[in-house]
């Protein structure tokens, strides 16, 4: 399996870990969309596409993300969910969708996305830059035509597929949900 094509969308904003999204081309046959480049304490890595992991509400069985604090559908108070840690006793609220299954192919996606970032970061600076992942924000124009998230929140509410707005009348969920460096391999909570 071979990587064929990889898309960088720079992120550039001065103190976020979050470098940068990347899509992944195999073989010109399959695309995994999502990728993010982190600026961690152990340097750069790459996190796979993942997912918020969630619960349903014990009142109207609708799924929430964990740590939510209403129920997006009934808005009943939720209780402080049982997460499950991960071996560094981190709270896990992410699943990976697509991620490598083995060390070698996780090494070799790192070291070709990690080079595909430099290289963009590279021709970032001539003029006449254009994104080799300019699409990325244009697809995402629809959803975030929903209420307006505050700009702190844009990158996570990227991630929020499956999120509903809460009703206007409930307090939103503030728990900050942000993704811990290395956090991966996880079991969903719900199937
Ligand atoms: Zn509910």
């Amino acid at each position: 399996m071979k990587i064929t094509e990889i898309r960088i969308k720079l992120m550039d904003e001065p103190g976020e870990r979050l470098k940068a999204f990347c899509s992944i081309t195999f073989d010109d046959s399959f695309v995994v969309r999502d990728l993010k480049i982190i600026d961690g304490a152990g340097g750069l890595f790459v996190a796979m596409p993942s997912r918020k992991l969630t619960a349903r509400c014990p009142a109207c069985r609708t799924k929430n993300h964990l740590r939510a604090q209403y129920c997006n559908q009934c808005g009943l108070r939720l209780k402080e969910q049982p997460v499950t840690k991960d071996e560094e006793g981190r709270a896990k609220l992410y699943a990976d969708i697509a991620h490598p299954i083995n060390s070698r192919c996780r090494e070799m996606i790192q070291a070709r996305v990690i080079q595909a970032y430099e290289e963009e970061k590279s021709r970032s600076r001539l003029p006449g830059y254009v994104p080799s992942y300019d699409d990325y924000d244009e697809e995402r124009t629809a959803e975030a035509a929903e209420p307006a998230p505050p700009p702190e929140s844009r990158h996570k509410a990227y991630h929020d597929e499956e999120a509903v707005p809460p009703p206007p009348h409930k307090p939103p969920d503030t728990i900050p949900h942000k993704r811990q460096a290395g956090e991966q391999e996880m079991e969903a909570a719900e199937p």
